[in-house]
């Protein structure tokens, strides 16, 4: 149920993607079809007037040929030799004919006696054609013409005008036609973006419902990828490279805890055994003193691997701050020495150290010793009785940044080619038997290998046949080692 009112959520939510794409284009569409057809509009409009006004023109040069002398000065014309084959608005004519002074001297019946356009204005229609739109008496516009011409030596203005109505009704008819079709077109196009948009996000669909599969105990699956080269492709690459690494993070997560619980079960175990059986028969205080030993060895296991792990966790959670200074490596390289030498004698084993005392890191001191301690630890660990320890300390010139190199170098068992790329994994032991009975957990070059990268250092293995070098690299220093070196050369 849960899933399926999901699903519809999911649904609802994909339509409204849909829906408010389409009716943002639907919008956006029909804004620009009201701006089309005003300016459509308006350009026919002025394509018509620009007709009217050619056409009257026309046939005011007509109509200056056609005048004839009427009685009392009036001039007069015969209308019926006009035709107007250029138009295809059936207008009506008006035509008036006035001194230059004033005195109407023509008006056609059409005009019905009204005034077409006043006194004549300053030199109207001189040169060339006036052209002007005037409201008539009985409030029609019409678009007038006049121009000036000499009648038997008379200075006369003729004006011709047509009505503006027909053209108005001409250009409502056209966007009345627009207007019917552009909802059409809206709808139309609405539709198509509709269908469009549906076939483009059905991949996005498919996504989310497969995303929606997934949880913590089904991460292996994966978004499908229609097609990787199209954006929702490149998204559902992308999700899956996190999918991926959420993966491989809860794997290691999963890992590491059963690997943890699994460590720390053999010495409780071992704790809980050396107790039942002492407690089964009586013992001498002497025997007693020895169970409590072999307690405290366990109990000194566990805090070990407890810390192990606090410290890998810490790690993981990002929560440990570095605190670096710059300081001479060899000085850590002697405290290090100075804290498992005694191992060392132990086993009765010479830790022999080599190096340059100039060379200076800029690390956490605390985080980078407790890298090499583990190194030379497993040394001294994993060698035999008598045998020696070299740690050595030199620059290495090639590559920029210059590097100092600790090498651990010992005469152990070595380690196969096979095992190198594991070693530094988490619980990860060659010979597990072996390595817990000194009291490993497969930590310790884990611990290091971050140890050291936090410090922008690397840590790497070298092991043919017998013996093991293990090399720890880290950017040396600069400013602080030339002061050393400027010091030096002062004093010799
Ligand atoms: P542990 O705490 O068990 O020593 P590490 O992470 O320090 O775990 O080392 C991983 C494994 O690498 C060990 O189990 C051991 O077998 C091997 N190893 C580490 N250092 C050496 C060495 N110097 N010589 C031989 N084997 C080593």
């Amino acid at each position: 149920m849960r899933f399926a009112g999901r699903e519809i959520r999911f649904r609802r939510s994909s339509v409204s993607l849909r829906m408010r794409l389409t009716l943002w284009y639907g919008g956006a569409f029909a804004a620009l079809l009201v701006v089309f057809i005003g300016v459509a509009t308006f350009v026919h409009y002025q394509q018509l007037v620009k007709q009217v006004y050619h056409s009257a023109t026309q046939e005011l040069e007509t109509a200056e040929g056609l005048l004839v002398p009427a009685p009392d000065g009036l001039v007069t014309l015969n209308e019926d030799y006009f035709n107007n084959p250029q138009m295809r608005l059936r207008l009506e004519r008006l035509l008036e004919v006035l001194t230059v002074d004033g005195r109407v001297l023509y008006r056609n019946k059409k005009l019905h006696d009204e005034d077409l356009g006043g006194p004549p204005l300053p030199n109207e229609g001189r040169g060339t054609y006036n052209e002007r739109i005037v409201r008539l008496e009985d409030g029609r516009r019409v678009l007038v013409v006049s121009h000036y011409h000499r009648f038997h030596g008379q200075p006369l203005i003729l004006r011709l005008a047509y009505d503006e109505a027909p053209i108005i009704s001409s250009i409502t008819q056209f966007v009345e036609v627009l207007a019917l079709l552009a909802p059409l077109a809206v709808i139309l196009a609405m539709w198509v973006v509709f269908t469009v948009t549906g076939r483009a996000l059905s991949p996005l669909s498919r996504m989310v419902r497969r995303a929606e599969w997934i949880t913590a105990e089904r991460l292996s699956e994966r978004l499908p990828v229609h097609n990787p080269k199209d954006d929702l492709g490149h998204a559902a690459r992308v999700f899956n490279e996190l999918l991926q690494r959420l993966e491989d993070s809860f794997r290691q997560l999963k890992r590491f805890t059963s690997d943890a619980s699994h460590e720390l079960r053999t010495p409780l175990a071992s704790l809980r055994s050396i107790g039942e059986v002492s407690l089964q028969t009586q013992h001498s205080p002497e025997e007693y003193r020895e169970v409590i030993a072999s307690m405290l060895e366990e109990v000194r296991r566990l805090t070990q691997l407890v810390d192990s792990l606090l410290a890998i966790s810490r790690a993981d959670s990002g929560q440990i701050q570095l605190k670096t200074i710059s300081f001479p490596l060899l000085d850590l390289v002697h405290e290090v020495e100075a804290l498992v030498g005694i191992l060392a004698e132990d086993k009765h084993q010479t830790i022999r150290i080599a190096g340059n005392e100039d060379i200076v890191v800029h690390a956490d001191r605390g985080i980078l010793r407790q890298a090499v301690l583990n190194v030379v630890d497993n040394a001294i660990k994993y060698s035999p009785e008598g045998s020696e320890i070299t740690i050595a300390l030199e620059a290495e010139s090639q590559g920029s940044p210059e590097r100092a190199v600790i090498s651990v170098t010992d005469q152990g068992p070595g380690i196969p080619e096979t095992e190198q790329t594991h070693i530094f994994d988490r619980f990860y032991r060659i010979d597990s038997g072996r390595s817990r009975d000194h009291g490993g957990a497969g930590l310790g070059l884990a611990i290091a290998k971050w140890a050291v990268e936090v410090n922008d250092g690397t840590i790497a293995v070298f092991s043919e046949g017998a013996g093991s070098c293990f090399s720890i690299r880290l950017p040396i220093d600069r400013q602080i080692a030339s002061v050393a070196e400027q010091a030096q050369l002062a004093a010799s």
